[in-house]
């Protein structure tokens, strides 16, 4: 008998429509490690909803067969409101079209009022602070109180995930190899997680500045052990899951997407079972800063000089933008020039381009002296 997902109503924003979120739970509360994974906050990143459900049958089974040792919570769908926003037919998931509120931003951090509540109840005792904290972390969220549907939406996100240890949100770039986002402080300990899923790029950074989800369901952590010292609780792994890119969706690539991510949860003891020998980490990890977001400094359309995966030298030629009402062959090509030596691991989907456009993004080792400040571009 499959599970039945739990189904929350979210409240009422507009005459006669209503949204719900579908959460489906596995093992048993209280089991450790407790886990959540979320799909498609974004929601026209439909390579993550896909993987997603994949993971959702492979739960299925092994909750049938008394091999989930967690707690295991999965909402295959996080973004009901977005994934039903189209405009003269081309969906748009990653904006609230009423807003312009990127889904993935502006999340509530309550790190000040969780420092505040636990204050005098620290221990010496990590566990008992884990559940001190934890405490105070939902005490504070249920003090929240949203002002949209957005905002309501992402509250609800964050409240499943907040006293989690293993929190994994998963997205889709443009055009993109495997790659995550991480806190530093998990790097490299969470490499298995990299590793099985043979990701390109590994990308650190504890605060781009945009609060989006897994930087802020991990802020009240971070801010107690700066206040209380690094052993006064453990650090939740909080991770986005870049899974390539938007025309990725396919159920070949989701399958093994959804078993790499299973193999992980049995190496974190999270499923029972033998994962198999652990695979090496190929990619190249190095903070958010060293990435080179490439930006079209012109109008015109995009022509890549380079492929995705390639290696590219400082200063190479990355990309073109061509502006095809010139009749000037010496003038209408404007050269896009890598900042950084590195991997080529995302490119634009869309090839017109204004002047500020992102078009893709190289991974480089070395902090670019330009990245600084509010690392993200939307
Ligand atoms: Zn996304």
């Amino acid at each position: 008998m499959p599970t039945k997902p739990l189904e929350v109503s979210l409240p009422r924003y507009s005459l006669g429509t209503e949204h719900s979120l579908q959460t489906y739970r596995y093992g048993k509360s209280g089991g450790t490690p407790k886990v959540y994974i979320q799909a498609g906050i974004h929601a026209d990143e439909l390579p993550a909803p896909l993987v997603a459900h994949h993971l959702v049958s492979l739960l299925e089974d092994a909750e049938a067969a008394g091999n989930v040792t967690g707690d295991i919570t999965i909402v295959p769908v996080a973004n009901p409101v977005g994934l039903g926003q189209a405009l003269l037919s081309d969906h748009l998931g990653r904006y609230d079209l009423s807003s312009g509120r990127n889904y993935n931003r502006s999340y509530p951090d309550v790190s000040a009022a969780v420092l505040e509540t636990i204050a005098s109840n620290m221990t010496g005792d990590a566990d008992a602070n884990r559940q001190t904290v934890a405490t105070a972390i939902r005490g504070a969220l249920a003090k929240v109180k949203p002002k949209s549907l957005v905002e309501t939406l992402q509250l609800h996100l964050l409240q499943l995930a907040c006293d989690c240890d293993i929190v994994l949100d998963l997205h889709t770039d443009s055009e993109a190899e495997m790659h995550l986002y991480l806190d530093p402080d998990n790097w490299p300990a969470a490499e298995d997680l990299a590793a099985e899923l043979d990701a390109s790029v590994v990308m650190t950074s504890r605060s781009s500045g945009g609060r989006p989800f897994e930087e802020t369901a991990a802020a009240p952590w971070h801010a107690v052990r700066e206040r209380f010292g690094a052993d006064a609780v453990p650090l939740p792994l909080t991770t986005v899951i870049e899974l390539r890119g938007y025309t990725d969706a396919s159920d070949d690539l989701a399958a093994k997407d959804a078993s790499a991510l299973y193999r992980f949860l049995q190496r974190r003891g999270a499923i029972s079972g033998d994962p198999g020998d652990a695979p090496a980490f190929r990619g190249i990890a190095a903070p958010f800063e060293a990435t080179d977001l490439l930006v079209s400094p012109a109008a015109g359309i995009v022509t890549f000089k380079k492929d995705l995966g390639s290696s590219v030298e400082e200063g190479e030629i990355v990309a073109e933008i061509v502006d095809v009402s010139s009749n000037d062959a010496t003038t209408c090509r404007t050269p896009v020039h890598a900042k950084t030596s590195g991997r080529l691991f995302t490119r634009c989907l869309t090839k017109l381009a204004r002047p500020g456009s992102q078009i893709g993004k190289i991974q480089g080792t070395e902090p670019i002296v330009s990245r600084t400040g509010y690392l993200l571009t939307d």
